[in-house]
């Protein structure tokens, strides 16, 4: 019954968020002594938005953003009027507003897992040790055998867990052990660099570069973007606001040149900003690689690649955070369904089956010189996957038909048969339990006796479901059930992402796509 989560990023996180809330007992172990201190992705896109508000925390995670346009600024320096904003992946608000209950936002990567962090310590059934890591992996016999050592006192343990989730990063050592190997994925005939450059490198300093009296945001005023990309050559780059004050400085960067003293960054980032007599503090500076790397499996037996080990990206199009909390949350829905017993193994093959299509799509996309540009409709589209569409319930009610007694969203759920009645401010996607949501509209005589059977259920989702699945089931208010296409009398059966399982009207009962 337990789970062994390999690295705390960002697929770490979400994967140990949604199988602790299912009630799945889970041990992450993560190598560093603390958490990282870099802000890396400040991107968070509307889906990971909205997963995080299923989780209660949107609140908290957007207070520790910036509030910025999600466009790019291109000029000659930070502060220089003398430039024009861009769209970049990020929707028009106007537009998000009608597809989803949340929006994107612009959130250093170290405050964002700061917050899953704390949100993992109020369930009892999971623990996180940093300065604990993983050194040998093997499995047998259809068991895993991991080789965990304390960083502090050098103590090794042997630990067996049911299923091991590889989220350790981009250079893996769990896909190493397993002989996974990955592939180049290719781009275009342009440079893959940051700024068109031939380097495959780049650098990154964050720095604090407080002005008298107040900060950089004062000099900008209405220009606030997440972005500015700056074109002067004497010190071509990137400029991220990262929070609490911080910024990033990201350059195009040659990994074989020397490193550069922080008075010679400082120097550069005062001619970035655009202000010479700036006196930045330099915190941290490090270079990156702008690989984009395919692994050639996102399993082998009980061990499951999720993020960066699955699908190396570059920056450009601001994916590879996303990409990673999206894998997190479908494999630890899928483990808990089968390590509570509510589903057979067999649903564990959509994992890959499911989440490999969308890594290669935005690894190759990453890859291109012009990647960080696309469209942001087209992109908002595929981000959201495949969910049932987003409307404001006025009234909904319904409940929990039995089923996963032990199991069900341990943070506010309904564990128990119980009717509820909703109104207000309340999303479709709120409706979604840890097992199956049916949806049905104001007319149907008994929402919750619209489920498929679950055989049929079982075969569209690709396993075998057992009585234990619990259904959660809702009555819709006439307008909420027209948004989502729901014909009179008819239901809408959906997973816990909200893609849907079953869509019946009287007399029809049709698989729904599964993306
Ligand atoms: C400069 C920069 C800017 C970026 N900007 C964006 C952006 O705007 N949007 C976006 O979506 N993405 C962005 N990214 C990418 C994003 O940071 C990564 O895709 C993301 O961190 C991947 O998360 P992960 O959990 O898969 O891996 P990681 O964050 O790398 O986490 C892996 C963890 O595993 C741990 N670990 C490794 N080996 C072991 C072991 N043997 N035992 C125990 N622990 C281990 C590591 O210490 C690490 O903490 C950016 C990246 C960089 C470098």
């Amino acid at each position: 019954m337990t789970v062994l989560v390999v690295g705390a990023g960002p697929a770490g996180l979400a994967t140990a968020v949604t199988l602790a809330r299912h009630g799945v007992p889970t041990l992450v172990v993560e190598r560093r002594p603390e958490p990282s201190p870099l802000p890396r992705a400040t991107g968070i896109s509307t889906r990971t938005m909205e997963l995080i508000r299923s989780w209660g925390l949107e609140e908290r995670v957007r207070a520790a953003g910036v509030d910025v346009r999600g466009q790019a600024w291109i000029g000659p320096s930070l502060v220089s009027p003398d430039g024009i904003a861009l769209d970049t992946v990020w929707p028009h608000p106007d537009v998000v507003a009608r597809l989803s209950p949340t929006a994107p936002a612009c959130v250093p990567q170290d405050a964002l897992e700061a917050v899953l962090l704390d949100h993992l310590t109020g369930f009892a059934h999971v623990e996180v040790r940093f300065g604990t890591e993983l050194v040998a992996v093997r499995q047998a016999d259809g068991t895993v055998e991991a080789t965990l050592r304390d960083g502090g006192t050098g103590a090794v343990t042997v630990f067996r867990p049911d299923h091991l989730v590889a989220a350790d990063g981009a250079r893996s050592p769990v896909r190493d052990a397993l002989g996974i190997e990955t592939d180049d994925v290719g781009g275009d005939d342009g440079p893959r660099g940051m700024l068109g450059s031939p380097w495959l490198g780049a650098r990154a300093t964050l720095f604090r570069a407080p002005l008298p009296g107040g900060s950089l945001w004062d000099v900008l005023g209405d220009r606030r973007y997440f972005i500015y990309t700056v074109t002067n050559p004497e010190a071509s780059g990137v400029l991220l606001p990262a929070g609490d004050g911080r910024w990033l400085f990201g350059q195009d960067w040659d990994l074989q040149a020397p490193t550069p003293t922080d008075e010679d960054l400082a120097g550069q980032i005062a001619t970035a900003v655009g202000l010479p007599d700036l006196r930045p503090t330099v915190l941290r500076t490090g270079t990156f690689s702008f690989d984009a790397r395919m692994a050639r499996r996102y399993r082998d037996g009980a061990v499951f690649l999720v993020g960066d080990a699955a699908h190396r990206m570059t920056p450009r199009g601001g994916t590879g955070l996303n990409t990673a909390v999206h894998d997190g949350h479908d494999l630890g829905w899928k483990l808990a369904w089968v390590t509570l017993g509510w589903a057979s193994p067999e649903l564990l093959d959509s994992y890959e089956t499911e989440r490999e299509p969308i890594g290669r799509r935005n690894t190759t996309l990453s890859a291109r010189s012009f990647g960080s540009y696309r469209d942001p409709a087209e992109e908002l589209d595929f981000d959201l996957g495949g969910r049932v569409a987003h409307a404001w319930v006025d009234h909904a009610a319904g409940g929990q038909d039995g089923g996963g007694q032990e199991g069900g969203d341990q943070h506010g759920g309904t564990a128990s048969p119980q009717r509820v009645a909703v109104a207000g401010r309340i999303s479709t996607l709120d409706l979604l339990g840890p097992g199956l949501t049916v949806l049905t509209g104001p007319d149907a005589p008994a929402a919750d006796r619209q489920a498929a059977d679950r055989e049929t259920l079982g075969h569209a989702l690709g396993g075998t479901l057992t009585a234990q699945v619990p259904i959660r089931a809702w009555r819709l208010d006439g307008r909420a059930a027209e948004a989502l296409g729901i014909p009179a009398g008819g239901s809408l059966t959906l997973r816990p992402d909200g893609k849907p399982v079953v869509r019946s009207a009287p007399g029809l009962v049709a698989a729904g796509p599964a993306r």
